[in-house]
């Protein structure tokens, strides 16, 4: 599956804590972040992480362009709530195009925690279907 890391800069130390506790889980899928977040996890992991721009520099609206073609099979996006961003536009771009596409999407840690379980256990299978039958491909 393909999995999108973002994290703001106040959330950054809680999504590199929380791939570290889930990395044999992560290490099975194919890895996507923002520049930042990606290079922060790359360098506490040992995982490969393909990294986009930097969020203010267009990485939301890159990982939204595989969202918008229904590519990314899970998202966990650290917001930081309390803090205005200057790419706030972008985020909820992102936002919105994973409700168009109803991907799974998480926004806090306790959120992501109950995804990564989900993944684990193959709940997510369902994204699998999805890839096999989006419009265009042949049944
Ligand atoms: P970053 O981008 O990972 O490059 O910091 C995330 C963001 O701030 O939107």
């Amino acid at each position: 599956m393909k999995i999108a890391f973002i994290a703001h800069d106040r959330k950054k130390e809680e999504m590199v804590n929380f791939v570290i506790a889930y990395e044999q889980v992560f290490k099975e899928h194919e890895l996507y972040s923002t520049g930042t977040t990606g290079t922060r996890i790359m360098e506490q992991t040992d995982l490969h992480i393909h990294r986009f721009c930097s969020g203010p520099l267009g990485g939301d609206q890159q990982i939204g362009a595989l969202v918008a073609q229904n590519e990314m099979d899970l998202i966990v996006f650290l917001r930081d709530p309390l803090m205005a961003q200057p790419h706030e536009p972008d985020i909820s771009a992102l936002l919105r195009l994973c409700d168009v596409q109803g991907i799974p999407l998480a926004t806090n840690i306790a959120t992501a925690e109950i995804l990564v379980k989900a993944l684990k256990r193959g709940d997510l299978a369902w994204r699998e279907l999805v890839h096999k039958y989006k419009p265009g491909t042949e049944l």
